[in-house]
């Protein structure tokens, strides 16, 4: 018997990155802290509260959790004027940006993106029988706006991705590059349509001082999609809380592909408890940004190279040999992450007693 598997996921293996039990990891980009304490208790009387009814489907439509996600991106970028409707969610930004696929990609048209970036983007595109073309970036990762724009009026996608800071660059992208990108894929689509601009922010929480977020363009451009996830700077990993922001026009156009109830009223309840308490939540973020910019410094002190980043994990390089130094550190109980460009490895900013394992492991391993 043979099961009739596609023929384009023969042989595929599911994505994801080692599992491995021990000491530090920092190969996922996680937030190393856990909830503060009066979250998790406030998350349990959440979900008490949310157990009464847990024998009705949940808001359809996650009305109030949209609000306080609203709340939240006027706060934390300064911009105004978001509303219920501007903003969707799923369980993670991952599958946020598999609806974008649903309802933008399909048979006959294409997804770009600017390669080396997240790995998750071509399997977007598959899932969706949607054609993948990445683009290039420049020899610093950054991303050329004049070859960028040439890229999207030769491809014509449906849909354009750009991880903004990028994974696993740590590249964010200037506020210009943005603005260029999304007046280039203002009818660069499939029958003169506008191309669908989604800015992938889900490390914008780490961004350096002085780096705008695409959220401060999302009115002039109703093609825009601004996506953020409580994955990293809300230490959430495990409750798979992705949003967007975006026209409602757009927002509404992943109503129509989601599943029905797809966000869990625990879901609902536990994102808005952790939200009441974001500004809470800054406090690890700054301590993040400060270990990340060290050891930015001290890799380079050491003679390696090391990417700005404004995100909370820092590649670096330049290896002859990347496995035996991913596998050096991890005899050494610190799990960090073999991707990206050939030569270099990613690791995700920790603690500060992670970081000072990993500088011990990867000074013994390499002798520098
Ligand atoms: N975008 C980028 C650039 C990421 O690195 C990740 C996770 N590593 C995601 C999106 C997805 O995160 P989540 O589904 O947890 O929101």
């Amino acid at each position: 018997m043979t099961l009739p598997l596609r023929p384009d996921l023969v042989g595929l293996e599911p994505y994801g990155a080692p599992q491995l039990d021990v000491p530090h990891l920092l190969n996922v980009n996680e937030n190393p802290y856990s909830p503060p304490d009066v979250v998790i208790k406030e998350i349990g009387e959440a979900v008490h509260a949310a157990g009464g009814a847990l024998n009705r489907y949940p808001d359809r439509d996650f009305a109030a959790l949209r609000a306080d996600l609203a709340a939240y991106l006027e706060r934390e970028s300064h911009v105004t004027g978001l509303e219920v409707a501007n903003i969707w969610a799923a369980n993670g930004s991952n599958e946020v940006m598999l609806h974008l696929h649903q309802a933008f990609g399909g048979p006959g048209r294409t997804s770009l993106g600017f390669a080396p970036t997240y790995s998750m983007y071509p399997e977007y595109a598959r899932d969706t029988l949607t054609d993948w073309h990445a683009a290039p970036r420049a020899a610093d990762f950054s991303i050329d706006p004049e070859v960028a724009v040439a890229e999207i009026e030769r491809v014509r996608p449906a849909v354009v991705l750009v991880a903004s800071p990028n994974n696993p660059t740590g590249t964010a992208v200037p506020i210009d590059v943005v603005e260029r990108l999304a007046e280039a894929t203002r009818e660069s689509g499939p029958d003169g349509a506008s191309s669908v601009l989604v800015i992938d922010e889900a490390y914008a929480e780490f961004r350096r001082e002085g780096t705008a977020s695409a959220l401060t363009l999302l009115a002039r451009y109703p093609h825009l999609a601004v996506s953020r996830t409580m994955s990293k700077a809300f230490a959430f990993a495990g409750t798979r809380l992705g949003y967007l922001a975006a026209a409602p026009e757009l927002v509404d156009a992943l109503r129509v592909v989601r599943l029905p109830y797809h966000l869990s009223a625990v879901t609902q309840a536990v994102a808005r408890a952790a939200l009441a308490h974001a500004d809470l939540l800054q406090e690890q973020v700054a301590q993040i940004r400060a270990d990340r910019d060290a050891c930015l410094s001290w890799l380079r002190e050491r003679g390696f190279t090391a990417v700005d980043s404004d995100a909370n994990f820092v590649l670096f390089g330049l290896f002859e040999d990347r496995h035996a130094i991913w596998q050096g550190l991890l005899d050494r109980g610190v799990l960090i992450r073999e991707t990206g460009p050939e030569q270099y490895l990613r690791v995700s900013i920790g603690t500060p007693e992670e970081m000072t394992a990993f500088r011990n492991a990867l000074t013994e391993v390499t002798g520098q």
